[in-house]
């Protein structure tokens, strides 16, 4: 029998015999992604739409007014808001779930928030904070105090303490520093606690925040200590509680921010969340939390940056073809692809490790936080280039996504300070 027959004879009619000549898959919204369950489903569908007709819409408009009027009664931000509340997504709500679906469904929720706007992404997500440490830290009676509804802020920061806030077991601390003094003290007296002092312009919502999950240095007696601090739930409608005005910024302008202030602010001890003993690891599983949080929604905006370019390259013609038809345009467009991909796997799978670990690993989450920010920036500047002259017009949205990109790389502690404490973490873990 001739060789060509022999050949055609054996091959059977299943599995790569089936295929077309050139194999060509059509990916779905979020890419090479294995059958998600219906509940699943059901959330991404839900967030997806409150991001497209809610989040991505209000984002620009928001991006475009000064910090007072994203803050006024009549400001978009609060239409925004309402809306959200009425999707019942929230810490009580994700509760009734197990912890497996809790791990699986969180990063989904967040990376469409991030899609429709990473700044009012985070403006959710920070206004959760109180009710999701209420839960995490067996304090589900403080519920009954604070409504889910109620906005939330997280005030760590200080004038003259950014990084070192965000480090207070002194890992990545200089051998030869000096502290100084924190800025925030809760002083403990008897079933009291008194706040004084100050956080930083940074606290995101902190102009429109109701409640506030406060980290400040303790004094039960000996003197402010840093390392020995306290997270307490302090409503913001308390004689002494002062608030600064809004911040004006480069990115994630519908975000509010703005400084706290706290003038002898009394507290039963029954609001603080976490006392000196178990601060730092308070601020351990806290930052694990965040670090993932902060990885799913900005997977989203890199993936944001990743949709608007792949559609423009389709449109545009140059050179007598969809610029999409040029090599060097396929090759940005699959780095971008790419990149979103690795974002969400590990996010994703971080999310589960921890979520169901008995002691989350914080470097891992922090891995996630820095790969997923400088993806959005990265897939963000890519975009830009890809859009020629249109790319750093207002009229596009690739410049906001890019500005919102860059601020990321620093909210909830710069990426670099970040990858210097988890290359400390990992260090030697037999003899920690
Ligand atoms: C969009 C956005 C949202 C934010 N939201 C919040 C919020 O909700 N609540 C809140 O409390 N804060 C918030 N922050 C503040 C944020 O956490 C801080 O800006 C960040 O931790 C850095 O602190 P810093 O700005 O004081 O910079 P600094 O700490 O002064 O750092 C300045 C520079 O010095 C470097 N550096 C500092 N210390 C070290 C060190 N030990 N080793 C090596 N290098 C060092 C840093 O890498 C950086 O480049 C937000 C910030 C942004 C931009």
């Amino acid at each position: 029998m001739p060789v060509q027959e022999a050949i055609a004879v054996e091959q059977p009619t299943h599995g790569i015999f089936s295929w077309p000549e050139q194999p060509r898959v059509k990916l779905g919204r979020t890419g090479a992604e294995p059958e998600l369950s219906e509940t699943e489903q059901q959330f991404q569908d839900m967030a997806h739409g409150f991001a497209r007709d809610v989040l991505r819409p209000i984002g620009r408009q928001l991006d475009r007014m000064t910090p007072e009027q994203v803050i006024a009664p009549d400001s978009p931000y609060w239409v925004m808001r309402s809306k959200y509340n009425e999707l019942q997504i929230n810490p009580l709500t994700l509760s009734e779930l197990s912890p497996k679906e809790i791990a699986r469904i969180n990063p989904i929720i967040n990376e469409e928030f991030g899609w429709g706007d990473g700044g009012l992404a985070v403006s959710l997500g920070s206004g959760q904070l109180p009710a999701m440490l209420s839960l995490m830290f067996g304090k589900a009676y403080l519920l009954d105090r604070f409504s889910v509804e109620q906005v939330g802020c997280w005030a760590i920061t200080e004038p003259d303490h950014g990084t070192d806030a965000l480090d207070p077991s002194r890992q990545i601390f200089h051998p030869g520093g000096a502290y100084g003094k924190p800025n925030c003290v809760a002083r403990f007296e008897g079933d009291k606690v008194v706040i004084n002092g100050q956080k930083s312009a940074w606290v995101s919502n902190g102009p429109i925040a109701e409640v506030c999950v406060l980290y400040c240095s303790a004094d039960t007696g000996a003197g402010p200590d840093p390392q020995r601090g306290a997270v307490i739930l302090v409503p913001l409608n308390l004689k002494g509680v002062g608030k600064g005005k809004p911040l004006d910024k480069l990115g994630q302008r519908g975000l509010p921010q703005g400084e706290l202030f706290f003038d002898n602010v009394e507290l039963p001890l029954d609001h603080v969340l976490v006392g000196p003993d178990h601060f730092q690891r308070a601020v351990y599983a806290v930052h694990t939390e965040a670090n993932m949080a902060m990885g799913a929604v900005w997977t989203g905006t890199a993936r944001s940056a990743f949709d608007i370019a792949w559609d423009y390259a389709h449109s545009r013609k140059q050179g007598g073809v969809p610029i999409y038809r040029h090599q060097s345009v396929a090759h940005r467009l699959f780095h971008m692809y790419r990149r979103v991909e690795a974002a969400r796997a590990l996010v994703r799978r971080v999310t589960e490790f921890n979520t169901l670990a008995e002691l989350p690993a914080l470097q891992s989450a922090m891995a996630c936080k820095v790969t997923c920010t400088q993806a959005a920036f990265d897939n963000a500047s890519d975009a830009i280039q890809l859009l020629g002259g249109n790319g750093v017009t207002r009229e596009y949205p690739v410049e906001k996504i890019f500005r919102d990109a860059r601020a990321a790389m620093i909210e909830d502690g710069c990426n670099e300070i970040l990858a210097i404490k988890g290359g400390t973490i990992m260090m030697d873990p037999d003899l920690l």
